[in-house]
């Protein structure tokens, strides 16, 4: 009896776990559509750059409930997600989750229609920059290198990071103290989607593929005074004009040809009516370089023309020009070659490989290759099927860039070609990877 009863009781506690075990393969496989609700979702609830809590906790759950482990305060939103399968080389993987200040105007069903706060004005928000593809995507190859746990061997630290779109969010990631905690990655990837490209075919750009970017405000200070007597002030007017000229030398003839770099001056501030010369000029300036080497020079030679040019106007060494450099600066992104060379060479076979020009466009993806010494590649994703690609051509508004109000990914084909590539990469690389 008492056997029986025993017997009854093991029999019961199998089921119980059995049916446990099947729910949990369940919720990790979902139903094969799963990427669409994520993908709606995270579009319809967009949140801007150091802002995104509720995209944090949401990416969170998701992968929580497949079982992988989270590494929390990594710097604004920021966090990981660790699976950590046997022995074998640590990959990364991250995804941006930042949206835009920007009034979508795709028209679509599932638009945003959400606002926030910035600078103390409501903004309407949209993920103009595809960063919720990225999102998507992510929990996508989540879930499939989950399920195929028994094909590959080693540690995959899956990165979702706050504020990409203000260069913030990888410099808070390695500034966090958690960062320390975890494995150390031997590759690190990441997607970002390309507008120009068809949903099936992936970009890539080997070496420098994005700029680094500096941001940097600069004073010029004059003597003010009447307008009709110009030789009793030095116009700080004319010494900015100078200026800004003067920079586009360096460009032009202390960079070589073949190293490109981009110097703006997006805003110029100075003077209140036309017959007073005033007091000082305010500029803004954004740079865009390669190497850290470019880099230095182009700052180097901003600083030297500037002062000299004011030496030259009359200006005392006090009254030199300011130059306040922003922190906000991101190193370039440099695609290691040989990551690239096998990735190509192993994804050719499954998806059209296009070569893509460098731009001078920023990224902070750069961060995590600490100065090129961790092969890193971002690989462009084709976002956009052949029928929109077409139609765009008879549009008078031109095919929509990221950024664009009316950025409108073909996501229910990007979201599974954007996880095969990467579950395929990933794979590849845990069992070529030593
Ligand atoms: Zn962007
Ligand atoms: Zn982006």
């Amino acid at each position: 009896m008492i056997n029986r009863f025993l017997t009854a009781i093991l029999l019961l506690i199998f089921f119980i776990s059995n049916i446990q075990a099947q729910k949990s393969t369940n919720d990790v496989e979902g139903n094969n559509d799963k990427y669409i609700d994520w993908y709606e979702h995270l579009h319809q609830n967009p949140e801007l750059s150091t802002q995104e809590f509720a995209t944090s906790n949401y990416l969170k759950n998701v992968v929580n409930s497949m079982g992988y482990t989270i590494i929390d305060s990594l710097g604004y939103y920021s966090f990981a997600a660790v699976l950590q399968n046997g022995s074998g080389p640590v990959l990364l993987y991250r995804t941006d989750m930042d949206a835009l200040p920007i009034k979508e105007e795709t028209g679509w069903p599932i638009a945003s229609s959400k606002s926030s706060i910035k600078e103390g004005v409501s903004t309407p928000i949209m993920h103009a920059c595809g960063h919720d593809i990225h999102m998507s995507t992510w929990l996508n190859v989540a879930k499939e290198m989950y399920l195929s746990k028994n094909k590959w061997s080693g540690t995959l630290v899956l990165v979702a990071q706050s504020a990409e779109e203000l260069g913030k969010g990888a410099k808070g990631i390695f500034n966090s103290k958690n960062w320390n905690t975890l494995p150390k990655p031997a590759i690190q990837l990441a997607f970002h989607s390309n507008a120009n490209l068809e949903v099936g075919q992936l970009g890539f750009c080997d070496g420098y593929a994005m700029a680094a970017v500096d941001m940097m405000n600069i004073t010029i200070y004059g003597k003010g005074g009447h307008g009709a007597e110009p030789q009793k002030t030095i116009d700080p007017i004319l010494l900015s004009a100078q200026f800004i000229t003067a920079i586009q030398t360096i460009v032009s003839r202390n960079l070589s040809p073949n190293d490109p770099a981009v110097i703006t001056v997006g805003a110029i501030n100075g003077g209140t009516v036309g017959n007073i010369i005033p007091n000082e000029v305010m500029l803004k300036l954004t740079i865009r370089t390669y190497s850290a080497e470019s880099r230095d020079l182009v700052l180097r030679r901003i600083k030297t023309i500037g002062d000299q040019l004011a030496l030259a106007a009359g200006l005392e060494a006090n009254r030199l020009p300011k130059y306040d450099l922003l922190d906000m600066s991101i190193p370039s992104v440099f695609n290691s070659v040989s990551l690239g060379n096998s990735l190509k060479e192993h994804l050719s076979n499954s998806f059209s490989i296009v070569p893509v020009s460098p731009t001078m466009i920023g990224e902070d993806f750069g961060i995590y290759s600490k100065q090129n010494t961790i092969p890193s590649y971002l690989i462009w994703l084709g976002v956009l099927s052949s029928v929109q690609l077409k139609n765009y051509q008879n549009d008078p508004l031109g095919i929509p860039s990221l950024h664009s109000a009316r950025f409108a990914p073909d996501y229910k084909n990007a979201i599974p070609a954007g996880t095969r590539a990467m579950v395929n990469s990933l794979l590849y690389l845990f069992k070529t990877k030593k």
